[in-house]
């Protein structure tokens, strides 16, 4: 599983990053973005779940 933030819909509210630290942080211009290429098996639960929850649908999943 791969995630990609499309920093045009993304508001900052920082929902996904508190839900998956280990895959989102912030980026140089305050946007969430993914940390990892491919998110590990272990997290991607959490990742799915950031997925479902980001208010604008700005997290797409490959
Ligand atoms: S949940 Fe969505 S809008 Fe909020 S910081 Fe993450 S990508 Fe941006």
């Amino acid at each position: 599983m791969k995630v990609y933030v499309d920093p045009d819909l993304c508001i900052s509210c920082g929902l996904c990053i508190d839900t998956a630290p280990e895959v989102f942080d912030w980026d140089e211009n305050q946007k969430a973005h993914a940390i990892v290429d491919e998110v590990p098996s272990d997290v991607e639960g959490d990742a799915k779940e950031a997925v479902e929850n980001c208010p604008t649908e700005a997290i797409k999943e490959e």
